[in-house]
């Protein structure tokens, strides 16, 4: 069972969080993470039942952290894990920079993606390039990546199995470049992330722990494109996260 069941349960938004008397536009430049994490995402980590004290019943296997972005996209290689292998024409690892403060994590790859091999190049990612400078950061600034590598036929929702084969690539992502915050466009990508069946409606504009870092579920772009009045929602929440970098940048970042 995921430890993320209800909102209720995921950890609260961080206290911190100025509210923004910023100008718009303003560039950040990326700073470079403190100590690298080493642990596994830890809620999931501390479920296991203990035998003797702190003593796990079950040991996990051993895993072997991942150093680059490209030592998992060789991982991936050309991936037949999940039937989306058929139809796709390319895999869409993501893009951007390794080191970004933050990352944006969509669905999947529509026909745009599919036939350039980038994520978020169509209507929607244009909207996404808008809502990420209106942020103060530049596209090149952060990381753009989907909860699935495939395209799915007729660009259907990703069935379970789809999701569950490919999101351990994306948490192994997020292991490696140790973003601030994650963004999570839309109820898929908020789903995975943090492990709840909630919809996108209840759970987006808050701040949740997960991953080893903060994961902020806010409006899919797509949506915001068929849903233009929802955009205001959007950016309060996108607001959110500029302000916490920003604080980060004026504090303290934390070491993880
Ligand atoms: N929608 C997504 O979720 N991801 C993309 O890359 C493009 C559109």
């Amino acid at each position: 069972m995921s430890v993320l069941e209800s909102p209720e349960e995921i950890s609260p938004s961080p206290e911190t969080t100025p509210e923004g008397a910023h100008s718009e536009g303003e560039s950040m430049t990326s700073t470079k993470r403190s100590a690298p994490s080493a642990s596994a995402s830890p809620e999931r980590a501390s479920e296991q039942p203990a035998l003797f004290g702190d003593l796990p019943l079950f040991q996990e296997a051993p895993t072997t952290e991942d150093r680059t972005l490209e030592e998992i996209r060789a991982d991936v290689g050309d991936c037949t894990r999940c039937k989306l292998h058929r139809s796709r024409s390319t895999i869409v690892f993501g893009e951007g920079d390794p080191h970004a403060r933050i990352m944006f994590v969509g669905e999947g790859p529509g026909a745009e993606e599919d036939a350039q091999g980038r994520p978020f190049v169509g209507r929607a990612g244009q909207l996404l390039n808008r809502m990420i400078e209106a942020m103060g950061f530049r596209r090149e600034e952060v990381y753009i990546t989907n909860v699935i590598m495939c395209r799915p036929p007729n660009n259907r929702t990703p069935e379970p199995d789809e999701i569950a084969t490919c999101e351990p690539f994306l948490f192994r992502k997020i292991r490696v470049i140790r973003p601030d915050v994650v963004v999570a466009l839309g109820a898929i990508a908020a789903q995975s992330l943090l492990g709840t069946k909630a919809p996108i409606s209840q759970i987006r504009g808050r701040f949740f722990d997960a991953h080893g870092t903060k994961i902020l579920p806010t409006f899919h772009p797509a949506f915001l494109l068929r849903a233009p009045e929802r955009k205001r929602e959007a950016w309060e929440d996108l607001r959110k996260v500029r302000d916490y970098i920003r604080s980060l940048s004026q504090a303290e970042r934390p070491a993880r």
